[in-house]
């Protein structure tokens, strides 16, 4: 394919001197540039703000009779930082020579020195350096995948269109979007078909929207489109539909094919808006989003006030969170495990509690996903497991030589590398035996777990670490990564327990569950347990360990520590009497 023409724009109140430099540059590079005459430097302005894109290249003549021929250089690199300006005189060794080179000219040069082969050579040398720069403008401003604007360009463009819509009255609209289950066509595919998809996407979202509107991708499977002048705020929620639309039909992306989702958050500006920052835009949006997923994803959510008070409360929980942080608020409660013939505690699992100062003990319910979404976890993952450890560590010498502790982990805490060696450095630190660590995970992280993962949790299983499956049967139904990951328990979620007295087909998954875990040689726990019906219920079902209100809370260190020196008074006795179960082994 041939290069398309660069556009010169030559701004000389000669017209011969114009055709003259025309007539060189076809001589030496027929074809190359198309040139565009300005007698003056007011008609190249007044021309340049009509002009969809700026010339390549300028060629100014900065020796007028009025002397205002370096003022004019002086506004064309203004207007034009990314654009080589070439400065000229009549003669050579013009006076304004070095002034126009100290003022930023590319190049000067002298008309009557000129040749084809030099003009050429001089605005291919100029040229050759403006792409350059422009390069690197793009690289720092546009994602390499998809061509689309970044992060930086977003904000930026946010910043200005909050400007324009006051004065204009018109208004603005964030939508982030967010694809869904991109990590399947990932997985599934491979990152070729992953990149093709990303990049179909953009096309998508480009097409959807007019050119004066911003595309931008912020990374991963994240995009945002920011719509100006709009006069309805329904104008917003009509492109969302449109997109919503493209996710009808399954991609072709050579020989595969995917089907696109999307969740979409809408946050609205208008003018008359008390609340004025990019920020907050940027906020209203993330909310709705997160709405949009949380309520069923290939959706899109509109920001409204009453959800104001979400940002407030998390802006607040943000605050309050980092305090709680600093001043060591968060602390761990221990909840027993028990095994199904004598009840004697097997197991010890930490969760987490925070002891707010006002508020007293708050479950982890009420906080652990704002921890999640304000990127704490990582910090508090290993907070969790540095401290259980510590206890353990402490409680040994009272504690039975089996019993063993059960750390819960998050997604955040495994997207670093370097989980095996922190989890062996706490071990020693603690003085705890590996075999007596046990590490829960939910289904989302194994299904989402990549080889690096495989690698550190097969390193932790060599020095006698083990892995069990939180919540078994909530997550993806699909139990490949079993054959990937190291497992030796699940632990059936509360809600099959919850379930057992009076749902047949519950009842058939848990017998199914525990046959399962049987043949794989897992260890099985029922979590949950509230009633003797329940225990009893279990126990005809395949006797798995158990843990719940019936047998153990959750309790404070000192509660635990209480316990063992009573020796264990099991609640279980109230629950082993009214349910007829018989203690034996
Ligand atoms: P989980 O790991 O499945 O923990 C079991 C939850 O069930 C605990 O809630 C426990 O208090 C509760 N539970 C136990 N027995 C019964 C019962 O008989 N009846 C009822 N109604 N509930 C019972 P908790 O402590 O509120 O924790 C909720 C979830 O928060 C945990 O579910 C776990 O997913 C997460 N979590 C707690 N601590 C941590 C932590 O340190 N790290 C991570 N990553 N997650 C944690
Ligand atoms: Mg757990
Ligand atoms: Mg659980």
């Amino acid at each position: 394919m041939s290069n398309p023409k660069r556009r010169i724009a030559v701004i000389d109140a000669s017209a011969s001197d114009f055709l003259l430099l025309c007539e060189y540059l076809n001589l030496e590079v027929p074809g190359r540039y198309g040139c565009l005459h300005f007698p003056d430097f007011a008609t190249f302005t007044a021309k340049l703000a009509t002009m969809a894109t700026a010339p390549d290249i300028v060629l100014l003549d900065c020796e007028l009779p009025d002397g205002s021929g370096l003022e004019n250089l002086r506004h064309a690199l203004e207007m034009l930082p990314l654009t080589p300006v070439i400065g000229m005189s009549e003669q050579m060794l013009s006076s304004v020579e070095h002034e126009a080179l100290d003022l930023g000219a590319s190049h000067f040069l002298a008309k009557d020195d000129l040749t084809p082969r030099r003009l050429a050579h001089i605005i291919a040398v100029a040229d050759a350096g403006e792409r350059r720069v422009r390069n690197l403008v793009e690289r720092a401003h546009f994602d390499s995948l998809t061509g689309l604007a970044n992060r930086n360009v977003l904000k930026d463009r946010i910043g200005h269109a909050l400007e324009r819509c006051q004065r204009s009255k018109e208004s603005v609209a964030l939508l982030l979007i967010d694809l869904d289950d991109f990590k399947r066509v990932n997985d599934s595919f491979g990152h070729d078909v992953g990149d093709a998809y990303l990049r179909e996407i953009s096309k998508s979202l480009r097409g959807a929207v007019r050119e004066s509107d911003t595309v931008a991708r912020l990374g991963g499977d994240e995009f945002a489109i920011l719509l100006e002048g709009l006069r309805h705020s329904e104008q917003a929620i009509q492109i969302a539909v449109k997109l919503l639309d493209l996710t009808n039909t399954p991609m072709k992306l050579g020989d595969f094919s995917v089907q696109p989702g999307m969740s979409i958050g809408i946050s609205l500006f208008q003018p008359e808006s008390s609340r004025f920052s990019a920020e907050w835009l940027q906020k209203a949006a993330d909310v709705a989003l997160y709405r949009a997923k949380e309520t069923g994803k290939n959706r899109y959510f509109v920001y409204t006030d009453e959800m104001d008070q979400q940002i407030v409360r998390n802006l607040d929980l943000d605050r309050a969170i980092r305090q709680a942080l600093q001043k060591k608020e968060l602390v761990l409660h221990y909840q027993p495990i028990v095994s199904p013939g004598s009840f004697n505690i097997v197991a010890f699992e930490a969760l987490l509690r925070w002891q707010h100062p006002q508020r007293g003990l708050i479950g982890p319910a009420e906080f652990l996903p704002a921890l999640e979404k304000l990127g704490f976890m990582y910090q508090v993952g290993n907070f969790v497991l540095r401290e259980g450890l510590r206890q353990f560590g402490r409680w040994q010498s009272i504690l039975d030589e089996s019993i063993v502790l059960h750390i819960n982990v998050s997604a955040a805490q495994l997207s670093h590398s370097g989980f095996a060696d922190m989890v062996r450095a706490e071990l020693e630190a603690a003085g705890v035996r590996p075999g007596r660590l046990v590490l829960e995970l939910t289904e989302t992280v194994l299904f989402e777990g990549t080889p690096r993962l495989q690698n550190e949790f097969a390193e932790l299983e060599g020095i006698g670490v083990r892995f069990v499956i939180d919540d078994f049967g909530t997550g993806y139904g699909s139990y490949d990564y079993l054959k990937h990951f190291p497992i030796h328990g699940i632990k059936i979620d509360k809600h099959f327990v919850d379930a057992i007295g009076h749902n047949q087909i519950d009842c058939a998954i848990v017998r199914s569950i525990i046959g399962l875990a049987s043949e794989l040689n897992f260890d099985v726990t029922a979590e949950g347990i509230e009633t003797p019906q329940q225990l009893k219920k279990l126990c005809e079902l395949g006797r798995p360990n158990m843990q719940g209100f019936l047998f153990h809370r959750p309790q404070s260190a000192m509660a635990v520590e209480q316990l063992a020196s009573e020796r264990w008074p099991a609640r279980s006795a109230i629950g082993l009497a009214a349910s007829g179960v018989e203690a034996a082994g």
